[in-house]
């Protein structure tokens, strides 16, 4: 028979950590933490209902399985026996919570039902074992709000009328009920208060809802169940999975656990708490509690959660009284519970527990949520301490992470001059600048169409996490470092303030209000800098970070470097951009545009030059042009080359259309003219000849070099010369030379011989025998791909642009495709952009057939890839397993594609029941001492290069 329930409690479990997958990661945990013989934690009893039921309830008509309820009955007696209590007993009840659990933590998505079995009998029974008939009652009102909430309405599909929901209706009538007798707490109110309000409560449930609220333990606890399983397919779950990339078919497990209660009295707590910072990743003890309060206060935000430790105090909380000095004794089991906790899991744990009339129990575990900054040091100290070895540490950290560490921060000088609105807690790192807007809805719209946006709200709820994701920053009123919005951005790493009490949302939602009176309405500018909490009025400017002074990430990146093959270029054109790269990690050049150098501060002397060049009617005119031409290109292709030290750049031959170059401006024109003696309306007239209806697939590339040979022999002198010239004075070049949108191998023959030419002449001109340098070609047609026998023959080299590949492959216009993109991605037509992760079916087909065929032919052939997909973790990963030896991305990218480079290996040696087709990734010990790469000098540009902007419309860098 299937098992379908699985017990855990007093020392003992049915299931254990490896079972994730059934019973979820909530379940798997706390069975781990009941029965595993190194734990045996002071867990509440109780039971796991498995993923498979809610499979076969979505399979079978929203139906359980014919065994379900007899198991769940026999396990709750188990339950029960543990307890001493029994479920609706009248005299001693047991209350079970109902919760969620899929097998990964998708936090404050699904919902939540406490307090199961009370009603108007079994509270009698309650009051009179409690001697407490507050606690009573407001136990049974929560449990009715909850119940209303989540099962009679959420579950039930049923839209709130005026969109507002029975638990906002509820709770506005408490907050009446408080305003009424005067009270500024929730725990003001008195159990003759809590006792009319459950009445009252009952029958607007009945009046919104059509039912009553079910008396029958059984049927609350069915409810439950059932409620847990519908809210898998909820909005906010659905929307959730949607962007955590969560598989809808994994579905939920029910974990049933028997009621402890933090808000007995003042002997009573309850607190979240993670056994490392997750903001910072230090090895701290860091978390929040609250005397005398159910567990969804803390999360809830609703009270300033007081710091369990000095270590966790902040500004918020400084003055209230930590746990390790109001409880002293608990304080310590918890420590010495988190400590083995940790050292248990390997990882970082979020930790729930609550202190129950000075009985401590742990009410959950799970691997805890962190942002970019906390899981590099955290990977890099647990690997120093030996509590991980180095592929886990790697694999702790997404390539995604590391943006964060990379993230631009409030510019400090700029932020000194600034006197700050208000001040929160810092829930998540780095600056953000925006405008304020004060609903989830507004949110998306206004990034919709392109306004950079900061979300401001008193507290965030799972309805706002579409708002929450397309926003700069979050910024929250109320809630601690544990609220739902502190633990979704740290989830994202987003910029994030929670609990700035310090400014009051008006009544309208359109405006806010500081303490010192400063008024914030709707479209307004804010900055946040997420890492000290605190807020400024304006657009600040964001600056980039000094990442070689971070010592985790520079440690965790040489782990990194030792397991990944794949080396890693970047995309630059300018000895600024080449610096920044190396120092993230760049190993040469897999892209210099030429063109770059004719845009941007700078280039209005070489522009004018090439202009002149591309206006020149005859062969000689040009020639002259080129000749003018040629220092600044030479000048600027050595000062790069320079900066790099020896590893390789690809210089890529011009391959814009030239009508891009043609000057507009009446008085430009005019300066032309008069350079080339000619009049103006000759001028344009020359101009208009260059004009195509499909440029993209027009005179460009190779098919410019072809008609125009003098220009191919220019940049290649200028190339061979650049490198010659710096072998002369004692330093090292690699040029690669590559030649633009060929499609075919007599492309690459005709300019060949121009190299041939050109190279003795280049090697006479710097009185060297010899330079070295590569030829080769990008493969961005189809045709290069599938003809790539014959490109080789040739081509030493073969750069993937994957821009134009992507176009050429799908016939989709790389400048026009944000027209229809998004009906292609709702639809499900497309599953990603393909210009921004490579489509490995089609695309990525053509890119293994070209290795392949190349291969045959060269079998020493090197391949790399220079369209924006270098960058894109996924098909970085692609690019290892199809063999390539480098990729090449935009500078800030270079961390995220070494780490990509680092998990496609690990996951290389995990599928090792396949033949390695390549040189395996290599195997490192745990606490193996890194060994220092020899790192590149540090460069010495003679010339720093303007910023300059690509000259192809709608392109990315
Ligand atoms: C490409 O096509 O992928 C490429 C790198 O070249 P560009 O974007 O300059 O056309
Ligand atoms: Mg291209």
């Amino acid at each position: 028979m299937p098992k379908y329930v699985y017990f855990f409690g007093g020392g003992k479990a049915d299931g254990n950590e490896s079972m994730k997958n059934l019973l979820g990661g909530k379940g798997a945990n706390l069975a781990e933490m009941a029965g595993h013989p190194g734990l045996r934690l002071p867990v509440p009893p109780g039971f796991t209902i498995t993923t498979e039921v809610c499979t076969y309830y979505y399979a079978n008509k929203r139906k359980y399985p014919p065994e379900l309820k007899a198991q769940l009955e026999k396990t709750l007696g188990m339950v029960e026996k543990i307890m001493g209590k029994k479920f609706g007993d009248l005299s001693d009840p047991l209350l079970l919570s109902v919760r969620s659990g899929a097998r990964r933590s998708m936090p404050g998505m699904m919902d939540t039902v406490l307090n199961i079995g009370l009603n108007d009998t079994t509270i009698v029974g309650l009051i009179q074992k409690t001697q407490n008939p507050r606690f009573a009652y407001d136990a049974y009102r929560r449990l009715v709000m909850m119940y209303a909430d989540v099962v009679m309405e959420k579950a039930e599909g049923i839209e709130p009328k005026g969109g507002k929901g029975i638990r906002k209706v509820l709770d506005e009538r408490l907050g009446e009920v408080k305003r009424e007798k005067g009270y500024t707490y929730d725990t003001d109110l008195t159990a003759d208060d809590l006792k009319s309000l459950v009445a009252e409560f009952k029958e607007i449930v009945k009046d919104r809802l059509g039912k009553p609220f079910p008396e029958d333990p059984m049927m609350q606890l069915w409810g439950g169940v059932g409620a847990v399983f519908q809210s898998w397919n909820g909005k906010r779950a659905i929307e959730y999975r949607r962007i955590e990339r969560i598989p809808d078919e994994w579905g939920t497990a029910v974990n049933v656990q028997s009621m402890v209660f933090g808000n007995m009295g003042d002997d009573s707590a309850t607190g979240v708490a993670f056994t490392r910072n997750p903001g910072t990743g230090e090895n701290q003890f860091y978390g929040e509690y609250l005397v005398n309060a159910q567990g969804e206060d803390v999360v809830a935000g609703i009270r300033t959660p007081a710091p369990i430790n000095e270590y966790s105090k902040n500004d918020q909380s400084k003055h209230l009284p930590a746990l390790e000095h109001l409880m002293p004794e608990n304080y310590k089991k918890l420590y010495a519970m988190q400590r083995s906790l940790e050292k248990h899991y390997h990882d970082m744990q979020d930790i729930e527990f609550t202190i129950e009339k000075g009985t401590l129990y742990m009410l959950q575990c799970r691997v805890g949520k962190r942002n970019g900054v906390a899981a590099v040091r955290m990977a890099s100290e647990m690997y120093k301490e030996r509590l991980i070895d180095a592929p886990t540490a790697v694999r702790r950290v997404q390539p995604s992470q590391l943006v964060e560490l990379l993230l631009p921060m409030i510019d400090p000088v700029a932020e000194l001059a600034k006197t700050s609105i208000a001040k929160g807690l810092p829930a998540g790192p780095g600056g953000a600048t925006g405008k304020a807007v004060f609903s989830s809805e507004d949110a998306v719209a206004w990034a919709q169409r392109g306004e950079k946006v900061i979300l401001v709200r008193e507290e965030t709820s799972p309805e706002d996490v579409d708002g929450m994701h397309k926003a700069q920053a979050i910024l929250t009123s109320k809630g601690g470092m544990t609220s739902h919005a502190a633990l979704v951005a740290r989830g994202w790493g987003k910029c994030c303030i929670v609990g700035c009490g310090d400014m009051e949302i008006a009544h309208d939602n359109k405006s806010f209000k500081t303490k010192s009176g400063v008024v914030v309405r709707e479209g307004d500018w804010i900055s946040l800098n997420g890492t000290k909490g605190v807020v400024y009025e304006g657009s600040l400017t964001l600056v980039d970070v000094d990442i070689e002074h971070n010592a985790a990430y520079m440690d965790f990146m040489k782990l990194v470097d030792k397991i990944r093959v794949l080396k890693v270029r970047t995309n630059a054109d300018t000895p600024a951009d080449t610096r920044k790269a190396v120092t993230f990690g760049a190993e040469g050049i897999g892209l210099f545009r030429t063109e770059h150098m004719f845009y941007g501060e700078g280039s209005e002397k070489p522009l004018f030059l090439l202009r002149k060049m591309i206006m020149s009617k005859t062969k000689e005119e040009r020639e002259v042009a080129l000749n003018e031409l040629y220092p600044f290109v030479k000048n600027d292709i050595k000062a790069t080359m320079e900066a790099l030290d020896g590893y390789p750049v690809t210089v890529r031959l011009l391959d814009p259309p030239l009508h891009e170059f043609v000057p507009h401006s009446p008085d430009k024109m005019a300066a032309l003219a008069q350079e080339l003696q000619v009049d103006v309306e000759e001028l344009k007239k020359r101009a208009e000849n260059l004009k195509e209806n499909n440029p993209m697939l027009g005179h460009r590339g190779v098919r410019l070099g072809v008609t125009y040979g003098e220009v191919t022999a220019m940049q290649i002198r200028a190339i061979l010369e650049a490198a010659g010239e710096l072998i002369k004075e004692g330093k090292k070049a690699n040029p690669e030379i590559m030649i633009p949108v060929t499609c075919t191998v007599e492309e690459l023959i005709n300019q060949k011989k121009i190299v041939d030419k050109v190279y003795p002449e280049a090697c006479a001109a710097v009185g060297l025998k010899k330079i070295p340098f590569l030829y080769g070609t990008m493969i961005e047609i189809p045709r290069a791909a599938l003809t790539a026998n014959r490109m080789a023959e040739v081509a030493e080299f073969f750069s993937y642009g994957t821009n134009d590949l992507t176009q050429m492959g799908f016939g989709f216009s790389r400048d026009d495709i944000g027209g229809f993109l998004p009906d292609y991605l709702n639809n499900k037509i497309l599953p990603a952009d393909p210009f921004q992760t490579i489509d490995q079916e089609g695309i990525g087909e053509l890119i293994k057939i070209g290795i392949q065929r190349g291969r045959a032919t060269r079998p020493q052939l090197k391949v790399g890839i220079c369209g924006e997909h270098g960058g894109d973790p996924e098909s970085v990963k692609f690019c290892h397993r199809a063999g390539m030896s480098y990729v090449s991305c935009s500078p800030f990218r270079v961390p995220i594609a070494r780490l990509a480079a680092a998990h496609a290996a690990l996951e290389e040696i995990a599928a090792a029941e396949k033949p390695a087709k390549r040189k395996p990734a290599k195997k490192i010990e745990a606490k193996k001492p890194a060994v220092k790469k020899p790192a590149p000098k540090k460069p010495v540009a003679k010339k720093t290069a303007p910023k300059k902007k690509s000259p192809k419309k709608g392109k990315k860098r």
